[in-house]
């Protein structure tokens, strides 16, 4: 364990707090990242505030994670010193169920272990971006392209990725009409994927 600068809520009605918090030591598949940038998610001040159910305090919360990748694990294969790197929503799941092993760990049966306020499956509280450093496995980090400029990285990773995807879904693109309702951090991302998309966007 080592110990790296947070912000952390004391308790769901405190302003948020400087302080420090441990994050793991490296394992063989693990990479440290030296954040840069958190973006703010709503789901953030829901998490303290404890409108989603009870959690851990102190916590540190934020899931839209971008940064520089510093170290890495001895088994590391898909990262290395120096990368730019991402992290989103969740940093594990089970590995071994059928949802799992098809690409879709955000709907592991034995339920997946989110970014903060999460126990891992190593029995230890997750804690989010708003810090200095975080440690995660390498299979749910990101690399972060040298072109995209951190700030505007970092929103994409739960604000953009929650609006890209069902404009996948749904086939958003030329000749298809978009109608985006709420111009808030995921409508406007959601107003300019639409519209990179080649969409017709209301
Ligand atoms: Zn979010
Ligand atoms: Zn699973």
């Amino acid at each position: 364990m080592f110990t790296v600068n947070a912000i952390a809520a004391p308790s769901a009605s405190e302003p948020l707090v400087r302080t420090t918090i441990e994050r793991r030591d490296l394992g063989p598949h693990d990479v440290l990242i030296d954040i840069r940038y958190a973006g703010i998610c709503h789901s953030d001040i829901h998490t303290v505030r404890g409108d989603w159910g009870s959690v851990p305090y102190p916590l540190t919360v934020g899931h839209e994670i971008v940064g520089r990748i510093t170290e890495v694990g001895a088994d590391v294969t898909r990262h290395t010193v120096g990368d730019r790197a991402g992290v989103g929503c969740m940093v594990n799941s089970c590995r071994e169920c059928e949802n799992c092993r098809t690409g879709n760990e955000q709907y592991c049966l034995k339920g997946n272990t989110q970014t903060y306020a999460s126990v891992d499956r190593d029995g230890s509280v997750t804690q989010g971006g708003y810090s200095t450093h975080v440690v995660v496995n390498e299979d749910f980090v990101l690399r972060v392209p040298e072109t995209i400029p951190y700030e505007a990285a970092a929103p994409m990773l739960c604000a953009g990725i929650t609006t890209y995807s069902p404009l996948a879904h749904w086939n958003a693109g030329p000749g298809r009409k978009v109608a985006v309702v709420g111009l808030g951090g995921l409508g406007h991302m959601a107003v300019k994927i639409a519209a990179a998309m080649g969409a017709e966007v209301t």
